[in-house]
């Protein structure tokens, strides 16, 4: 199983770092219907975002793997304040 060292921990947008949870509900409020019809038409990943999926300013969206450095990160969910770990 390898599955744990593909594991996206967090996504990065808009220069803020997002939880799963709180990703998705990110990219709903600032896409809108469009991301039910990215859902449809592009693969998404294991948390229910298209990989395609892009922040607010159209840059793709950043993905956080279990097995990246986390120094290169801030430690918290910008939104939820959780503690990003894997
Ligand atoms: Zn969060």
């Amino acid at each position: 199983m390898t599955q744990k060292t593909h594991s996206i921990i967090a996504y990065t947008a808009d220069a803020d770092i997002y939880c799963p949870g709180c990703a998705r509900e990110y990219f709903k409020l600032i896409h809108g219907w469009k991301f039910a019809l990215a859902l449809l038409s592009a693969p998404h990943d294991q948390h229910g975002i298209p990989e395609t999926i892009k922040d607010q300013a159209g840059n793709e969206a950043g993905v956080v793997f279990a097995i990246s450095e986390p120094a290169d990160y801030p430690e918290a969910c910008c939104a939820c304040f959780e503690l990003i770990r894997d």
